[in-house]
């Protein structure tokens, strides 16, 4: 890196907070999901490394650094906790900031039900925090070590609470914004974080729009963020020695409780969610594809344990012949009345649509288990349980109506796994493996194909790519009117580079990367914040 520019950021930051050592670099290169980049596969490292990392440690730090950046023509590309390829530089000569030394609550205001944050705050520390005080939030499967701020302002917003707590999108209030210049802006009320809205047209679309701007539009360096309700006791204790999932709850909150009714179809399950939705009985109301797709996602110590317990034993195949489409309840209530009343009204939902919960869900050690253990993935998230056949990857991911998503990503999901599945090129773990997310009380839902592959072979990751090209070719060819929720993470035909993939993405959803382009050339004339996985942003073909 240009040693002038090395030294005013360093006079701004400190020594031990800037650093352009390979070592340090190689670090900031290395993340999931890596090998699908043109450039970068068979390996884990990203085609570009950082000029250099920073740590600023306040707003007006970060403002500082922004501007140097603007002044020398370098660019940066802020880092909250770094979950995945996209947090990373998509070019050369970028300056990563790593925001992990603004790590503090800054208020959580209980009048109000709302908690403002700066980025390296996780979704493990500010869940146990406003659960003392009768809230909960919203975290994200991504995993409860990773950033509110990061999901919140910058990208994507699926979350397990979603049912009771809405989108993360939605759940985002004021921000407090270091513009791409490195000017600085607060969305929201003059006073307060309690609404994303202040007086004057709102910026929310332009500064959140549907998946985030993913870095390329500045940075954010507090949110408020949406509480809910917290109908639990103010901490939750867990011991470790489960059998799925490696912890499980201490003792179970008195009027909750977990159920997983199963359904023959995927239009009962859609019936099913929808009305479940709609009765707004659950706190939270996901899936995790079928029973072999979930196993496979279990945190036991080791995969050997796994296929011991559920594959050796036999156990999985006598439960999969009964249980082809599970789905997750989890229900909540202040009173015994509430209680029963809404576990009734779930038992006649589930009689209506045709489904029906097993009796080991019901009674005995295994339900037991089942309900101590599977909230842990609910409230921690599950960062710890789908490693372990070392890739992981979705399809595109799509948002919508609940018939709608649910037909289309039913049954012509699981064929093309299947095709793959065959051919060995992916992990064989079951026909359903999609995955569900409602929200708002069923208003709409996420669902995505999930699937795993091994990233250390090229011809495992070659056939994932495949596997997501198709299934977006197709689902594109369907113009369904719900919209892909990947757009950030750029998976899909080899042959084209990302731009090129976001345009023929855009082609049939409104042309959004020439807005987001516009956007981009407002806020940022010179392109000085790294717009990789922002649609517009996206460099051109060698660039
Ligand atoms: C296996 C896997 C599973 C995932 N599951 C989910 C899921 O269930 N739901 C979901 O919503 N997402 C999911 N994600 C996407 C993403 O990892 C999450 O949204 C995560 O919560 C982002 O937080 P982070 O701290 O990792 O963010 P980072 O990786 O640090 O950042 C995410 C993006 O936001 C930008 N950014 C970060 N901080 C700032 C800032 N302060 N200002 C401006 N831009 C910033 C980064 O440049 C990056 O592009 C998943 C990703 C992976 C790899």
């Amino acid at each position: 890196m240009d040693r002038n520019v090395y030294k005013a950021m360093a006079d701004v930051v400190g020594q031990e907070f800037i650093s352009d050592d390979p070592v340090v670099l190689e670090t900031y290169s290395f993340n999931w999901l890596t090998e699908f980049l043109p450039g970068a596969a068979p390996c884990k490292y990203m085609p570009h490394r950082p000029a250099a990392v920073v740590l600023p440690g306040s707003v007006e730090e970060v403002q500082q650094v922004v501007k140097i950046c603007n002044r020398y023509g370098v660019k940066y590309k802020a880092l909250s906790t770094g979950y995945g390829s996209h947090s990373l530089p998509g070019q050369g000569n970028v300056v990563v900031l790593d925001l992990r030394r603004m790590n503090r609550i800054v208020e959580i205001n209980e009048e109000q039900g709302y908690a403002v944050v700066e980025p390296y705050v996780t979704w493990a520390q500010l869940a146990a925090e406003v659960m003392k005080k009768g809230y909960f939030t919203t975290p994200v499967q991504a995993g409860s070590q990773a950033s509110v701020l990061a999901n919140v302002t910058s990208g994507w917003g699926m979350n397990t609470f979603g049912n009771h707590g809405g989108h993360n999108g939605r759940n985002c209030l004021a921000v407090e914004w270091v513009l791409p210049t490195g000017e600085l802006l607060k969305l929201g009320p003059p006073e307060g974080w309690f609404s994303g809205d202040g007086p004057g047209p709102s910026l929310r679309g332009i500064m959140r729009g549907y998946c985030g701007a993913q870095g390329a539009l500045g940075v954010f360096t507090k949110v408020g963020i949406k509480l809910h309700h917290w109908p639990g006791p103010p901490e939750l204790k867990t011991r470790s020695g489960g059998l799925m999932l490696y912890y499980r709850l201490d003792e179970i909150p008195e009027f909750m409780e977990l159920f997983a009714p199963s359904f023959d179809t995927y239009e009962a399950l859609a019936d099913f969610m929808v009305k479940a939705g709609e009765s707004e009985i659950a706190y939270s109301l996901v899936r995790a594809g079928g029973i072999a797709h979930m196993t496979s996602m279990f945190g036991s110590l080791s995969n050997q344990e796994i296929f011991e317990n559920y594959h050796e034993s036999g156990f999985l195949q006598i439960l999969e012949e009964e249980v082809k489409h599970p789905c997750i309840v989890l229900i909540f209530a202040r009173t015994k009345e509430e209680f029963e009343y809404k576990k009734a009204v779930l038992m006649d939902i589930i009689e209506e649509t045709g489904g029906k919960i097993l009796p080991p869900f019901l009674e005995g050690p295994f339900a037991d288990l089942m309900k101590q253990e599977m909230p842990v993935a609910l409230f921690g998230n599950d960062t710890h349980f789908i490693h372990h056949q070392g890739g992981f990857v979705i399809s595109a991911g799509y948002m919508g109506n609940t018939d709608a998503v649910v037909r289309h990503m039913g049954v012509p999901a699981e064929k093309l796994k299947k095709k793959y599945m065959e051919k060995g090129a992916i992990l064989f773990d079951g026909d359903d493996s999609t995955y569900h997310n409602s929200f708002d009380h069923g208003a709409y839902i996420y669902m995505e194909m999930e699937f795993h592959y091994d990233a250390a072979l090229p011809d495992s990751v070659e056939a994932s790519r495949k596997a997501i090209e198709e299934e977006r070719t197709t689902r594109l060819e369907e113009k369904l009117g719900f919209e892909p929720n990947d757009i950030g993470l750029c998976v899909g035909d080899a042959s084209l580079t990302p731009w090129e993939r976001v345009k023929e993405i855009s082609k049939r959803y409104m042309n959004f990367h020439a807005w987001q382009q516009r956007i981009k050339q407002a806020l940022d004339p010179e392109n000085i914040s790294d717009g990789t996985n922002y649609g517009g942003g996206t460099p051109k073909p060698g660039q």
